[in-house]
């Protein structure tokens, strides 16, 4: 018999997925979804309910609504941008195991997010070839283990994806029970945007798996613009913390979204009173179709700058950008 969906599977059922119904909710024009619907052939439109109110009705340039709704700019081809900016296949230990920097390992665990976030790095990322680590057969997942099991210079595991929270708690129990008795690997990290945009995640299932993790976890959030940050992701970090997890936060600047020292002053606010350290800004990921959310350098350096006029140090999060064959993402000065 299959077992019942948790809330949150439930909630991620109900998932938007298509832009006329996207539009409709938030009172905008019809027109719109022509476009969104060109734009979303390879990479598809989808944003949860939960984070869809948040999104102010009748604003087309929302921030929220900006990073989720596909735009007729997406189809433009620009030079310098590609399908792999980052050259993670260069990367790549073994299928789903990717090795960037010295000491720690990417598990890439499943395609699957909650949300597609238009500016996503990894929208054209190769995943079946890759056979993310917890839904390929176990032979493959084997390997990945193999690997990090073999060599213990890996300190640290980061289950990155997709998004690592898409999968059930007993798969994600299953990837953590396999790492357990590596004693090499001394911490577990979680890349996940979850907690921001579908809080229901964080539940007693997912509370259990962390504590059964048994050794410092630390989950990297990912939220680019205070609206996102409301009661109920307060009290999923609250939560969190009180698991013992220490929380940080990425951001992308992203032009339109969050490319102005107020906003990003709120946001550094936002996280600290949700318990959450900012820790990077990275510049956007240059992959194909994602051009309209750049801002310049010299201008990500202004805000930063403006930014710690304003703010204590640890609200300032590092301007980073990655780049492919370095030893750690990049500071931008
Ligand atoms: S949640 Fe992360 S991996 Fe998923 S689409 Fe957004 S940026 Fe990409």
């Amino acid at each position: 018999m299959t077992a019942p969906l948790s809330t949150w599977q439930r909630d991620l059922t109900r998932a938007i997925t298509n832009p006329e119904e996207l539009l409709a909710n938030l009172g905008l024009d019809p027109g719109l979804a022509a476009p969104a619907r060109a734009a979303s052939s390879a990479f598809g439109l989808r944003v949860t309910r939960s984070y869809l109110a948040r999104m102010r009705r009748g604003d087309a340039n929302d921030p929220l609504l900006r990073q989720v709704l596909p735009l007729a700019d997406e189809l433009l081809e620009t030079s310098g941008y590609g399908a792999d900016p980052l050259q993670e296949h260069e990367a790549t230990r073994a299928p789903g195991l990717l090795q960037k920097y010295a000491g720690r390992v990417l598990l890439i665990t499943t395609q699957a997010c909650a949300i597609h976030c238009r500016y996503c790095f990894r929208r054209e990322f190769p995943y079946s070839a890759q056979q993310t680590a917890a839904e390929a057969g176990s032979t493959r997942f084997r390997d990945a283990l193999d690997v990090i099991a073999s060599d213990t210079s890996i300190e640290e595991v980061i289950l990155s994806g997709g998004d690592p929270l898409s999968l059930s708690d007993a798969r994600l129990t299953r990837i953590t029970d396999a790492l357990a008795g590596m004693r090499h690997v001394q911490r577990i990290r979680v890349h996940t945007r979850q907690p921001i945009v579908l809080p229901s995640r964080v539940d007693e299932g997912l509370l259990a798996w962390l504590g059964g993790i048994k050794r410092p976890t630390v989950i990297v959030l990912h939220a680019n613009h205070p609206n996102e940050i409301d009661s109920e992701v307060r009290t999923a970090c609250a939560k969190l913390r009180a698991a013992g997890i220490t929380l940080l936060n990425q951001s992308v600047l992203l032009k339109g979204v969050n490319d102005d020292v107020d906003t990003l002053a709120q946001l550094s606010r936002a996280l600290m009173d949700a318990g959450v350290l900012p820790y990077y800004l990275h510049l956007p990921d240059r992959v194909r179709g994602t051009a309209h959310f750049d801002v310049a350098d010299s201008e990500a350096q202004r805000l930063v700058e403006g930014l710690g006029a304003r703010l204590s140090g640890y609200l300032v999060p590092r301007l980073v950008r990655e780049v492919p064959g370095a030893p750690y993402k990049v500071p931008v000065s």
